[in-house]
């Protein structure tokens, strides 16, 4: 297709090159120009798309509480969070209706924070809320972060993940929400200033300020670090919702501090009984992620603070079978494809949930405990002509205690 010709000039932008397409009337083109031109008609493809795709309103937006239905097919349990959750969202979008009127009232944002240890469905969450959104939405990783200029990624690669998801399209992403997860790795490496800079805690969360708080960020189109010679993409963070996630190791000692100072003299031991001493994440207070390691300014840009419990058994059995991606109904679909109907008896749940609760696994191990009852099953059974196969309790003990033998073998 590529023709050498005499002159060898593109007839559109006139450059000479061996290598060009030749057209119906002596007409030439070269790759530069079949580049540009491809570029030009993706930009109005996508300008189009964005065109006709529905404008917000308020009547077709979910209510907080349709919000929370749908997040409960995904989500067991966390009710606060996902109310919490559901309510800024709403805002979310009536902030980006609201009318511009002369009293003056303006809807600020309402930046959320959830405090959870690993595991309880943090990511999740956030992940089904994605599912079911109108905006562009993107889950960014802050233990990636350092401060401009140092081995890492600059602050900005936020944005960056969020104008992916809207296409590059810089009027959609300024819109969108973010999601920062594992936002307490980059807490304070101490409360005393060292002489070694703390490029990947403190100096972050500076940078991640500015866009908390609202800013016109420069922003590399396609990622990387910046560069003075770079083109930016200009991204107004105003309306951007942030949300972030956190497990804050420990940070229930700083609540069980907080709270032994609070009640002191004669109260003090009946409060104190008062609390519940096994789940003291639920009286988390800003002070606390103040005290993890978060500067004051970052907690004030996050007013929303929710916390996500720590999973009990009941969560832990619900979660194998009721999510509407539940592990139990991927194992019965894989192996429906092959014409098995797959079944699990309660007792058999009862014994991965007790073997999670045992070996302290949580949510994840459920998925690799039951891997471990269900490998041979997937091995063994397709092409063997079996219609049904039923997993009991013997056979889930003798699976997870053979794979448990060789796992301690490997250690
Ligand atoms: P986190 O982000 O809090 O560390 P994840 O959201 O990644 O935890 O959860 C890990 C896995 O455990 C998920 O893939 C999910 O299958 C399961 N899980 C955790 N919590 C829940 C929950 N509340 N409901 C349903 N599944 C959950």
């Amino acid at each position: 297709m590529s023709k050498k010709k005499d002159k060898d000039v593109c007839s559109f932008c006139g450059k000479e090159t061996p290598y060009l397409f030749e057209g119906e009337d002596g007409a030439y083109i070269c790759y530069d120009c079949i580049e540009n031109g491809h570029q030009i008609l993706e930009d109005a493809k996508r300008q189009q798309q964005s065109a006709a795709e529905k404008p917000l309103d308020l009547k077709s937006l979910p209510t907080p509480s349709a919000i929370k239905a749908f997040l409960d097919q995904y989500v067991i349990g966390q009710d606060s969070a996902k109310r919490n959750l559901s309510v800024a969202v709403y805002n979310h979008y009536k902030r980006l209706l609201q009318p511009v009127d002369d009293n003056g009232v303006e809807i600020e944002k309402s930046n959320i924070i959830l405090v959870g240890s690993t595991g309880t469905g943090k990511t999740l969450l956030a992940r089904s809320i994605a599912k079911m959104l109108q905006v562009p939405f993107a889950i960014v990783d802050a233990t990636v972060l350092t401060e401009a200029g140092y081995v890492g990624e600059d602050v900005e690669s936020l944005l960056v993940r969020l104008l992916e998801a809207s296409d590059y399209d810089v009027k959609r992403a300024e819109r969108g929400i973010v999601f920062i997860d594992e936002i307490d790795k980059i807490a304070r490496k101490s409360d005393n200033p060292s002489i070694t800079r703390d490029v990947s805690g403190e100096g972050v969360q500076q940078g991640l300020l500015k866009l908390l708080e609202g800013t016109v960020v420069n922003v590399p189109p396609k990622g990387g670090r910046k560069h003075p010679e770079q083109e930016f993409v200009h991204v107004d963070t105003r309306n951007i919702l942030f949300i972030c996630g956190g497990a804050f190791d420990g940070i229930e000692r700083k609540i069980a501090q907080r709270l032994n100072t609070q009640t002191v003299g004669f109260d003090a031991m009946q409060q104190s009984a008062r609390y519940d001493k096994n789940d003291l994440l639920q009286y988390v207070a800003p002070q606390d992620l103040k005290s993890f390691g978060l500067i004051p300014e970052i907690v004030g840009r996050l007013p929303i603070l929710t916390y996500l419990k720590p999973l009990d058994r009941e969560a832990l059995r619900r979660i194998l079978t009721e999510p509407k991606n539940a592990i139990v109904k991927q194992y019965e679909k894989l192996l429906g494809m092959d014409g098995v109907a797959l079944t699990f008896t309660p007792e058999a749940l009862d014994y991965i949930v007790d073997k999670a609760v045992e070996y302290k696994l949580g949510a994840r191990g459920l998925r690799s405990l039951t891997e471990t009852v269900m490998m041979d099953v997937m091995f063994e059974v397709p092409g063997q002509g079996v219609t049904h196969f039923e997993v009991t309790r013997a056979l889930a003990e003798e699976k997870i205690s053979k794979g448990m033998g060789v796992m301690r073998n490997q250690v």
